[in-house]
């Protein structure tokens, strides 16, 4: 079969490599679609030195159930949506049932083969199914949407509450959809400066806002403020809108990892009490209520999915478009 592999820095190819067959306690998944994410740039880039090449990428595959290594509930033919978190289960965090958080945590796609080929092999646990029927593309964005779901839980928004996401990408746009439509927020503002991206959130529905016109705007709406807001960018200038854009005494949650040091406004987290919260990816039951979210049809992420792209054709028209920054939210391959 075909697949997507990661070479080194700046080095992917289309090889052929051996069909996986299943082994005890797993799953052999036919890949419908599997969506590139940002961390698949980073990788490509070579920013992420534990990647070992050569590996097939890929983490947000949805598909078939084609072969089982075992007995259990899943039948073949059935739709899933693959976890790709691998944990140690005895480190400290996951002693403490914090197993994202796993000193050791890998995942599917990124240590091991992934999703950007026909079939991935996969542990039946980390497969989640679908109702038969449901539309498969409904759960294609099931890992970015976990993703967005626990850091929407740890924002601490309330019912009839209101958010700030400050960067509106899939995981942004995703946040957005969870906090209207899930969390039934009051108010959801979204600030993003690309034109293609804002022009798909307003068709969506949002408020949506760009540069210093946006913390006026958002002070004005709301009482000085709205009660959470995520950052979803993880920059010097992201971070201060973020804080700017919230109420004292509310919680700033930060996801996006752009910079990895960034400066500070130390004054406005002790002189208005701000909160602050990271989250980091999700939890096995999160990404169940995620999937469960997305095939009921609560969450619409139809808008978000801007290009798919056959896997023969995925360095060119899908990583590259990317990184040229062409007007895209999120592309999905067809494997
Ligand atoms: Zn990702
Ligand atoms: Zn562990």
């Amino acid at each position: 079969m075909r697949a997507l592999r990661y070479h080194g820095a700046g080095r992917l190819a289309i090889d052929e490599v051996r069909e996986p067959s299943p082994k005890p306690g797993e799953a052999i998944v036919r890949v419908v679609s599997c969506g590139i994410c940002g961390t698949d740039l980073a990788i490509r880039a070579g920013n992420l030195k534990r990647v070992k090449p050569p590996v097939t990428l890929g983490h947000e595959s949805v598909g078939y159930v084609e072969a089982l290594g075992v007995d259990g509930d899943l039948k073949t033919g059935q739709i899933v949506a693959v976890e790709p978190l691998r944990w140690c289960g005895s480190c400290g965090p996951c002693q403490d049932g914090n197993v994202h958080l796993c000193v050791q945590l890998t995942l599917l796609g990124v240590d091991a083969d992934g999703g950007f080929a026909p079939f991935v092999s996969v542990p039946v646990e980390k497969l989640h199914g679908v109702p038969p029927g449901t539309p498969i593309e409904r759960i294609a964005m099931a890992e970015p949407c976990a993703v967005s779901l626990r850091a929407t839980y740890r924002s601490g928004l309330r019912p009839h509450g209101s958010i700030a996401i400050i960067g509106g990408g899939p995981i942004g746009a995703l946040a957005a959809l969870i906090a209207r439509d899930v969390f039934h927020a009051k108010q959801v503002f979204v600030v993003e400066q690309h034109r293609f991206r804002a022009d798909i959130l307003r068709g969506m529905g949002f408020r949506v806002l760009a540069g210093v016109e946006a913390v006026e705007a958002i002070r004005s709406e709301t009482s000085w403020g709205v009660d959470v807001a995520l950052d979803c960018v993880g920059t010097t200038e992201s971070l201060a809108l973020a804080m700017e854009a919230t109420k004292s005494a509310g919680t700033v949650t930060l996801i996006g990892l752009h910079d990895p040091t960034i400066s500070f406004p130390l004054q406005g987290l002790v002189l208005r009490e701000l909160r602050f919260v990271g989250t980091r990816i999700y939890s096995s039951r999160q990404f169940s209520e995620a999937v469960a979210l997305l095939a009921s049809g609560r969450i619409d992420t139809s808008p978000l999915i801007t290009k798919r792209v056959p896997l023969e054709l995925a360095v060119d028209d899908a990583f590259n478009a990317l990184a040229r920054g062409e007007d895209l939210m999120k592309v999905v391959v067809r494997c």
